[in-house]
């Protein structure tokens, strides 16, 4: 007997990272109900980066029921515990913006607190199992039984990006995704709702379908181009326009746990140890630093020997302001960007995808779900802004003209009430979902020398030779809990 079950077509445009992790998911929760298609084009490519994840990821791996060890392999990626920020604050400085937490919280107060009436003058880092073994290149997988010390963080991965699209390509096709290689020349609307019907490729075939997700990237096909969605410009707050990638061979030795964002006068140069090889890029702000200049100082300052030249890469800060228009779903580049500054584009795909699974329609697509899904959007995008902005504005630097723009400009009045609560009290403004809770916050605030004027005032509450006994207790079984630790390049060799 035929299935009755209604079935929904979903066309997906595009097959980056964005497209085939849309596709993975759509086929492992929604096969029964949808018929997936993707389509991308080998003349046009993918954007070919995207290296540094955030914890989430696993979340991702595991729900696809893959082999953790078997994706690792097949991506060549290392384990990551955060990121390094040098010289953000001020040159020379350096701090570690972890995935997990500082110290223990005592009697509903924070440890940042109790930090803070020790004068603050020992690195936070040092209350942080994730920070100690970052330095120390170790790596265990987190043991949730010990949440104080070695469950006290996660962790993500670093990766090649050209090889995660093709190993999700893989699983989303053995799972019955139909993928077509070609280009889309021209889109046809239907003539009585204005939706989306079909895309008509260059091979002539016509694909129809009753669900679009945009994945096309910068060119934006869809959202941007045929239904000319518009674009929220953040460039006033985020400058940098430009990315100079160029990988380098792998130094003999240790394996960085950890991405290195390293200050560069016209922006910021990542540095991404993969087991294979090294990926590196200068952002920059083309108004202050010419794409010569750029791919100069990322040859100068790469620590290994190049693989390629410096291929340029240009983009905006922002999104389309709204990302679910009629039966068009944009995710990944095509909805917005945002530097990479603490690797949530591929997060924020992620997302999307588990907010569209959530709300996947049956049937028609009701207002009701579009604006849950914006809303979602909306408030990731907001929250992740905010929170890079703060890396650029807080600092002391004044040696370009890249550095005094950031550290003057206005910044949007969601961050700067933050910042007056943070110098007032000391507390981090809190919420539920979305990404950079408190730690993060606290991370950055304190590593780049925003120390607030005050302190919760229940941290005064313990005696100072007990308190002061509690935290040199607690820091000397945060170094010896990372210690214990393997050495990163043996828990990868592990893995294998
Ligand atoms: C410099 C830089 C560094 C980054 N670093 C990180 C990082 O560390 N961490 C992180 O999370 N993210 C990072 N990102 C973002 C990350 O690379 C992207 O979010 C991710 O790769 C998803 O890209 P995408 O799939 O949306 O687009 P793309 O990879 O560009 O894919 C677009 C797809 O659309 C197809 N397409 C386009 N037009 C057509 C057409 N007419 N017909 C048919 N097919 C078409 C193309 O063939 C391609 O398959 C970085 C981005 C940049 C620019």
């Amino acid at each position: 007997m035929a299935d009755a079950r209604p079935r929904t077509r979903v066309v997906i445009l595009g097959g980056g990272t964005a497209g085939w992790m849309t596709a993975a998911a759509l086929a492992n929760d929604l096969a029964p109900i949808a018929d997936i298609r993707l389509v991308e084009s080998a003349d046009i490519g993918i954007v070919g980066v995207g290296e540094a994840t955030l914890p989430h990821i696993r979340q991702f791996v595991q729900h696809l029921g893959i082999d953790e060890g078997a994706f690792m392999a097949a991506t060549h990626a290392t384990f990551k515990l955060g990121i390094a920020f040098e010289g953000f604050g001020a040159i020379g400085d350096r701090y570690i913006h972890p995935f997990g937490t500082f110290g223990r919280d005592l009697a509903g107060v924070a440890f940042h607190h109790y930090w803070l009436r020790a004068g603050g003058r020992v690195p936070i880092g040092q209350w942080s199992v994730a920070v100690a073994a970052a330095e120390a290149n170790r790596f265990a997988h987190p043991n949730p039984a010990d949440p104080e010390l070695a469950g006290s963080y996660g962790y993500a991965y670093q990766f090649d990006a050209t090889r995660f699209g093709p190993f999700l390509r893989d699983y989303a096709v053995a799972r019955g995704v139909a993928r077509t290689e070609a280009t889309v020349r021209s889109v046809e609307r239907d003539g009585t709702t204005g939706d989306i019907a079909a895309l008509h490729l260059d091979t002539g075939e016509r694909i129809a379908g009753d669900l679009f997700v945009d994945c096309s990237g910068f060119r934006n096909l869809l959202l941007g181009g045929e239904l000319d969605e518009a674009w929220e410009d953040w460039s006033g707050w985020l400058p940098c326009d430009s990315a100079a990638a160029m990988p380098c061979a792998s130094p003999e030795g240790a394996i960085e746990p950890y991405t290195r964002a390293v200050a560069m006068p016209a922006g910021w140069r990542w540095r991404i140890p993969l087991r294979h090889r090294v990926g590196n890029g200068y952002v920059f702000a083309s108004d202050h630093v010419s794409e010569d200049e750029a791919c100069e100082a990322l040859i100068a300052a790469v620590e290994g020997e190049p693989l390629t030249e410096p291929r340029v890469l240009r983009f905006r800060a922002g999104r389309r302001r709204r990302s679910w228009v009629r039966n068009v779903v944009g995710v990944g580049l095509a909805s917005g960007f945002l530097e990479p500054l603490e690797s949530t584009s591929i997060y924020l795909v992620q997302a999307a995808i588990t907010r569209l699974i959530e709300l996947f329609p049956a049937g028609g697509i009701a207002d009701a779900d579009r604006n849950a899904f914006n809303r979602l959007v909306d408030m990731e995008y907001d929250r992740i802004r905010d929170f890079l902005i703060l890396h650029y504005h807080a600092t002391r630097r004044d040696d370009s003209t890249f550095w005094d723009h950031v550290r003057t400009m206005a910044v949007p009045d969601s961050l700067a009430e933050k910042l007056a609560l943070w110098r007032a009290t000391g507390r981090v403004a809190r919420y539920g979902e979305g990404l950079f809770l408190e730690p993060s916050w606290v991370a950055v605030l304190i590593g780049q020398g925003i120390l607030p004027d005050a302190y919760d005032p229940r941290a005064a509450i313990p005696d100072d030779a007990a308190m002061d006994r509690a935290m040199q207790d607690l820091r000397a079984r945060v170094g010896a809990t990372a210690i214990a630790m393997p050495e990163h390049r043996a828990s990868l060799a592990a893995m294998r």
